[in-house]
């Protein structure tokens, strides 16, 4: 029986799960002819061909052992003084491409561009479920030599707010508390002023090393207006400009970086229609400011208890990627 305890020494959250079944299969459950071994939760097509068939440019498709799952009913028990809820939500893969070697690297902007509105189209579906908390919509790109998989993002959606993003929104909340002012918003002007951190600006976004960058390579991608939910920010203009962004970037990494393994995480705001209590995310309008992430070879992240060490200077990591931008 799969449930989401809570450490009351820690006030972590841990899915406890016996292990499922893989299904070992040679053959990718995700490439085009093989649509009927899943069933379509949302797909782009080009020319109004049917579901579950060949055709599409982007679809959506359950994860095949989910973590979490929307058929199962929400609990919540208080087991003598420790706290348990079902693990109701929903695991969904965002299959990127039809071509099963595609990367975000190898992709026109115009494919990221469609991957960006479908993570949009399924945010803004997931969060008219009031039971769902949060959703993450994350990415991972395993490091060369590593068995490739079908390019897809994963879209988790669960009954609370995860441990990260809840520790996030407190910083920024606590930050606009005391000043008044976006976290995020003063970051961006002061980088930009400083511009040692930034790698790339557009008219509607920066790339930029964070200050405390968690290991080498690490880059944040913030889009210079502010909002808190990329969902409500996403226009036909912000998608393009993000699109070729991200483009550009992940065409660097793979060119001149070795093409590194890399997590991928979006963050944006939870779902605002799940308010448990009166005050929650009072001003999460004004203090939040979704952006996008990336964590370049994690397998190479060096913690001491806590602590993270970074043996390359942010500076000089924008510096190479600054100088070795790819345009094209
Ligand atoms: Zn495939
Ligand atoms: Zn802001």
């Amino acid at each position: 029986m799969e449930e989401l305890r809570k450490d009351p020494t820690r006030g972590r959250w841990v899915l406890i799960r016996p292990k499922g079944h893989d299904a070992a299969n040679d053959d990718c459950p995700y490439c085009p002819g093989a649509e009927s071994a899943t069933i379509e939760i949302a797909a782009y097509r080009k020319d109004g061909a049917p579901p579950n068939g060949p055709g599409w440019s982007v679809r959506v498709v359950p994860a095949s052992d989910p973590y979490f799952r929307i058929e199962w009913e929400l609990i919540r028990e208080g087991v003598g003084m420790f706290d348990m809820i079902t693990p109701r939500g929903a695991s969904e893969l965002v299959l990127e491409s039809p071509r099963h070697d595609d990367t975000l690297a190898t992709m026109a902007p115009e494919q990221i561009e469609s991957v960006l509105w479908m993570w949009r189209d399924r945010l803004l579906d997931l969060k008219r479920d009031g039971q769902i908390r949060d959703i993450l919509v994350s990415r991972h790109h395993k490091k060369p030599g590593v068995a490739w998989h079908h390019p897809y993002s994963r879209l988790t959606a669960i009954p609370i707010v995860f441990d990260e993003t809840r520790q996030e929104l407190r910083e920024a909340r606590e930050y606009y508390q005391y000043k008044r002012r976006c976290l995020y918003c003063d970051m961006l002007r002061q980088e930009i002023g400083a511009q040692g951190r930034v790698v790339r600006l557009t008219p509607g976004f920066a790339a930029l090393v964070p200050y405390a960058a968690r290991s080498p390579l690490e880059t944040w991608l913030l889009p210079r207006r502010h909002g808190c939910s990329f969902e409500d920010a996403l226009t036909a203009d912000t998608a393009a400009d993000l699109a070729r962004l991200m483009s550009q970037y992940f065409r660097t990494l793979a060119a001149v970086f070795g093409d590194p393994g890399y997590e991928l995480v979006l963050h944006t705001a939870p779902n605002l229609r799940s308010r448990i209590l009166q005050g929650d995310w009072a001003t999460i309008r004004d203090d939040y400011h979704w952006h996008i992430e990336v964590l370049a070879q994690p397998e190479r992240i060096n913690r001491v208890g806590g602590i993270f060490v970074n043996e390359k200077p942010p500076e000089t990591t924008a510096n190479d990627l600054r100088t070795s931008w790819q345009t094209a």
